[in-house]
């Protein structure tokens, strides 16, 4: 059977590698020129995802994959402060959390060796269409055209692949616009690093203001002891964050910044919304090269809406279908679920016992309802955050967070 695969990214890959390690014929096209030259900051692998890798890749790409990876139960408890940074509370413990972190480009670059030569970058695919047996078909900007048994649109949240088969477009913006960088812990004053710690923190602002710092350190929090090489993109502590706003002409006008000028327009736009400077360090010595934007687009929570097209010889994956936003750090394990979810269908068509469009069926039924539970957790970040947009939640967020805030100041007072 021959599967082409429409998207390199993390879907697609993983999909490729499965597809590759069960002998099927594969081949993937990716518009970029190089797999390495994409953007994107950490991917969270929780265990269910971690499963779904092991089945799809080789044992010692798997072992490269968390050999690269920063164990979150070596973190220490998240926290979550006021836009003065006065601590409001701490999440659960991390002590039992599988979940690994990786750099999005490590992760990406590691999937594309487990693919191989099956994977052909520099390929922008144009459109689809059938050949006149009914094949699907993709069709190169080169001009050529390549067919197979079952085409899959792994091309993410903008994918023509899903827009084909839907007949609209299968996410929207969400109304939210990210903003992400990496801050080397080193770089940030003393006393700046000692309050941020071991651990992510998230900061939540009146109308529609956030900040999330994710705390990465393959090296001292590495999953295995492993004495080769490390092939992560990060090498020491590192915060990397996100900076999130409502969108407006103003936001949307940050998005043609780059480098420390954009560092400089974030700090402004969160000085106008009354954050105290002191709490936004991490992104005040920021590598500059490192900032870019990020628009937030989502797909529907209902799973009845997801992949709404026929089972058939032509499907799709991962954001494609249910285009997540990073909020719950879930839309790369998704996606590495559903090439799991896909190739274990194939298998069956391959030995046998059920037929194509049943595999994709089952395997599009499975998808609807994981795509419907991370887009849920995902969502309800977004909705707290659009909350703070009306008067009354920017009033609450200003009235709560300084109670909360001397609470916890108590609690510390009165443990220390
Ligand atoms: C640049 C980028 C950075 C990200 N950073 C983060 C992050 O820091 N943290 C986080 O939690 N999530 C991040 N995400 C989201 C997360 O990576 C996705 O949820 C996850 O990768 C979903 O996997 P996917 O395979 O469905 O889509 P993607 O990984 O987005 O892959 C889609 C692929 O399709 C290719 N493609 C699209 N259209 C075509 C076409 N017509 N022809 C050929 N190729 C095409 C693209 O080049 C891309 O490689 C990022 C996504 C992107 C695109």
């Amino acid at each position: 059977m021959r599967i082409i695969i429409v998207g390199g990214g993390i879907g697609g890959l993983a999909l490729a590698a499965g597809l590759r390690r069960h002998d099927f014929e594969v081949s993937v096209f990716d518009r970029d020129l190089d797999i390495a030259q994409t953007g994107g900051y950490h991917i969270t692998l929780d265990g269910r995802a971690q499963a779904a890798l092991q089945e799809l890749v080789e044992p010692e790409i798997f072992e490269r994959l968390l050999g690269s990876s920063s164990a979150l139960r070596l973190r220490a408890r998240d926290a979550f402060w006021d836009r003065h940074g006065r601590l409001l509370g701490h999440g659960p413990s991390l002590d039992d959390n599988p979940g690994v972190d990786i750099d999005r480009i490590t992760l990406r670059t590691i999937l594309a060796d487990a693919a191989g030569a099956d994977l052909q970058l520099g390929s922008p695919v144009t459109d689809i269409a059938r050949t006149p047996t009914g094949a699907p078909q993709a069709l190169l900007a080169d001009g050529t055209t390549v067919s197979g048994d079952l085409l899959v649109g792994a091309d993410g949240a903008h994918s023509l692949v899903a827009r084909r088969l839907a007949g609209r477009a299968t996410s929207e913006p969400t109304g939210i616009i990210g903003f992400s960088g990496r801050t080397a812990a080193g770089d940030l004053g003393a006393a700046e690093r000692q309050r941020l710690g071991p651990r992510s923190s998230m900061v939540l602002g009146p109308r529609t203001t956030a900040l999330y710092i994710g705390y990465l350190d393959p090296v001292g929090n590495a999953v295995l002891h492993t004495t080769g090489p490390r092939e992560s993109v990060t090498t020491g502590p590192t915060y990397i964050w996100g900076a999130m706003f409502a969108e407006s002409a103003a936001t949307d006008a940050l998005r043609a910044l780059r480098g420390a000028e954009l560092r400089s327009a974030l700090l402004t736009a969160f000085d106008r919304e009354g954050w105290r400077r002191s709490a936004l360090e991490v992104i005040e010595r920021a590598e500059p090269g490192s900032i870019g934007a990020f628009r937030f687009n989502a797909a529907s929570t209902r799973a009845r809406d997801l992949a709404p097209w026929p089972a058939g010889a032509v499907t799709a994956l991962g954001d494609a279908v249910h285009a997540t936003p990073p909020t719950a750090g879930m839309g790369a394990g998704a996606a590495i679920r559903d090439a799991a979810s896909l190739v274990a269908n194939l298998r069956a068509v391959a030995a046998g016992t059920v037929t194509l469009p049943v595999a994709v069926s089952r395997f599009e039924a499975d998808m609807r309802v994981r795509g419907s539970e991370v887009l849920v957790a995902a969502m309800r970040t977004v909705g707290l955050m659009r909350a703070t947009g009306s008067p009354l939640g920017a009033a609450a967020t200003t009235a709560v967070a300084p109670v909360l805030a001397a609470a916890q100041l108590l609690a510390h007072r009165h443990r220390s």
